[in-house]
């Protein structure tokens, strides 16, 4: 006898398992999916490395564009506060004039 247990999903189909207790045994419930005639050992059926892998990836994922939206906000107040310094000067962005530097001046920025 087989009942509805509180099992993850079919990989294939996303229709409930039926677990048969007795002998252990997970199957979908869905007769047109290839899962309902293949026995699975429990174990087997709720083991899923590879969404595991893509659940953490994907948490990875979210507190790295967290980072990069930090990131971007802070660039973009500074752009904002350098524009208005180039604007008091009366320069525009991309347009500060560009003063060559000499090689002593680069040997005195390092030291
Ligand atoms: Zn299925």
């Amino acid at each position: 006898m087989s009942k509805v247990v509180e099992l993850p999903l079919c990989p294939f189909c996303g229709d409930v398992a039926s677990y048969d207790g007795a002998a252990g045994f997970v199957n979908c419930r869905n007769s047109d999916c290839a899962l309902f005639y293949v026995d699975t050992p429990r174990a087997e059926w709720v083991s899923r490395p590879v969404e595991d892998r893509l659940r953490s990836d994907r948490v990875a994922d979210k507190t790295r564009i967290a980072e990069l939206e930090t990131e971007n906000e802070m660039l973009r107040d500074q752009v904002i506060r350098l524009s208005g310094s180039c604007q008091n000067k009366g320069y525009r962005i991309g347009e500060y004039p560009r003063v060559p530097v000499t090689a002593s001046q680069v040997t005195e920025k390092q030291n």
